[in-house]
């Protein structure tokens, strides 16, 4: 399986910035590929909310130009990518999904976008997510939802359904979303990509929207575990406009994790949680064994391991992810940012402003944190919640004495149906059960996709790490791809229904052509 994509473009996010830089395809003509791949699929798919074609142009000349003068364009160089839209770009709409920001054009960009620029990437576009990234479906966008490219009836997952959607398209071969309880990790194992959350503090939060501010880490989206460490490589490192950034360089894990030298599971020590099992769907549950016997044949320990603990974890974030967003929350007073509905006082004015610029879900999550947050329940609510989230924390550190990562389902269930769950906010939430653990702890997770359910969508398998344990996990999840590739009637990480070529080969940095017309 060559490299190459339709149209005699490198595929993959590797594979692009390898023949850029050696100046073997120029950036120029790798973003006019996506870009078109972008006019193709986007209309019945709608993951982006902001296409930014000129700005990818003139950074795919800049990168060109670079390699021409013989300079260095960087590790992502002609890269296109992706922004969730709650990145500030500065001068550009950042909207969050919502109403309330529409018209605020942010002043700066956001650490991460900076770093991306620096290493040579092209940012395409925004994509849509569910408002201020509340949600499991992307349905919550004030812009309309977005839909699975495996199935456009159903849901992408979320909140960074546009992301997801994306990356499993063909739109791009990366993207950023970010993970406050899951939103990179369900989206992901929903449209058959790599969706990496790292540990708390690793990725400068300077310039993302703040949604809970203690569990949200901004992450990457790919066709692939080792372009997914690329990503992690090229955002992560001490931000000191982060006063939560960890005092340490940026990672290099995609180098210890390329194909050529992937370095095996051989003797790790695997867990396989039960809590992290039960109740899940019988196709999520059949694949969660094979990963099991994958990594084992791969000479991994595997053994399966309770942590009672993880049951309180979703009742835990469902009071702390509001209570933070509740206080967050409250700079959209129509005087800051984007839209005001006047009226005749002040006070009108905030409360016309929110009425209108808010969504129900949003409006649901500030009363429900107000209201942990308040005298009189502050201690019942929110102070058992973090004493919990403790709890959860000691949990995880008692199980990594003994293993070297946990493995679980990423979701209970494949991608569900448009509507499915909008009218019952509770089933919405249960969505996330798998995933909120690891944001109360602040360690890492990743989801790898691994076969499908019946219908053909895509499963995800979850792998946990303790905190800076990312290359531990990413060994894991690398061994899960190879063993993917040889699932029965699975598609390829990444391809996804539409219309693309799908002959390939899921292995690290060798992801199946996806962009541009054959000639
Ligand atoms: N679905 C979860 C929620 O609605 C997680 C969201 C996220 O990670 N941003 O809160």
């Amino acid at each position: 399986m060559s490299a190459m994509g339709q149209a005699g473009q490198p595929a993959s996010a590797s594979a692009i910035a390898e023949s850029v830089r050696a100046g073997s395809t120029s950036a120029r003509s790798v973003v006019e590929a996506h870009l078109a791949a972008i006019d193709r699929e986007d209309p019945s798919l709608h993951a982006f909310l902001t296409v930014l074609a000129d700005d990818a142009r003139a950074g795919a000349d800049h990168v060109d130009e670079l390699v021409s003068r013989g300079e260095d364009p960087g590790p992502l160089a002609g890269v296109p990518v992706a922004l969730k839209d709650n990145l500030c770009t500065r001068g550009v709409p950042t909207t969050c999904g919502s109403r309330i920001l529409e018209g605020w054009l942010p002043p700066y960009d956001a650490t991460v976008v900076r770093r991306l620029r620096a290493a040579g990437a092209l940012i395409v576009g925004k994509t849509n997510l569910d408002e201020f990234a509340m949600g499991s479906s992307t349905e919550n966008s004030a812009f309309g939802p977005t839909l699975n490219p495996h199935d456009r009836s159903r849901v992408p997952g979320g909140s960074s359904g546009g992301s997801a959607a994306a990356v499993a398209s063909g739109m791009v071969p990366l993207a950023l979303g970010s993970d406050t309880g899951g939103s990179i990790r369900q989206p992901a194992a929903f449209c058959g990509v790599v969706g990496m959350k790292p540990t708390y503090g690793t990725v400068s939060r300077y310039g993302l929207i703040a949604f809970a501010s203690s569990l949200d880490q901004i992450g990457p989206f790919a066709t692939s575990v080792v372009d997914a460490a690329l990503l992690f490589d090229v955002i992560s490192g001490h931000d000191p406009h982060d006063s939560t950034s960890l005092d340490r360089p940026g990672s290099r894990l995609a180098e210890a994790n390329c194909p050529d030298s992937a370095q095996s599971v051989e003797g790790l020590r695997v867990g396989l949680v039960r809590e992290l099992m039960d109740g899940t769907d019988d196709p999520v549950a059949q694949m969660l064994a094979k990963a099991a016997d994958a990594l084992s044949a791969a000479g991994a320990s595997v053994e399966e391991v309770s942590i009672p603990e993880l049951r309180y974890a979703l009742c835990a974030y469902y009071l702390i992810a509001p209570a933070e967003a509740s206080s967050n929350l409250a700079r959209y007073d129509g005087v800051r940012y984007g839209l005001r509905v006047d009226a005749e006082d002040l006070t009108s004015m905030n409360s016309a402003t929110r009425a209108a610029g808010f969504g129900p879900e949003v409006k649901r999550r500030i009363m429900l944190g107000t209201y942990a947050l308040s005298a009189g329940y502050y201690e019942a609510y929110y102070g058992k919640a973090q004493r919990v989230r403790t709890v959860i924390a000691d949990a995880f550190a008692a199980a990594y004495q003994r293993l070297d990562a946990l493995v679980g389902a990423t979701a209970p269930t494949t991608a569900f149906s448009m509507g499915a769950k909008v009218e019952d906010p509770l089933s919405m939430y249960l969505s996330d059960v798998c995933t909120v653990a690891s944001n109360l702890a602040g360690h890492p997770a990743i989801s790898v996709p691994f076969g499908t359910d019946e219908a053909g969508m895509p499963v995800g398998v979850q792998v946990l790490a303790p905190a800076l344990g990312e290359a531990v996990m990413l060994r894991v999840a690398s061994a899960l791809e190879r063993a993917s590739a040889s699932l029965p009637g699975i598609p390829a990480a990444g391809r996804a229904s539409t219309g693309r070529a799908s002959t390939g080969d899921p292995a690290p940095g060798r992801a199946p052509g996806q962009v541009g017309e054959p000639a």
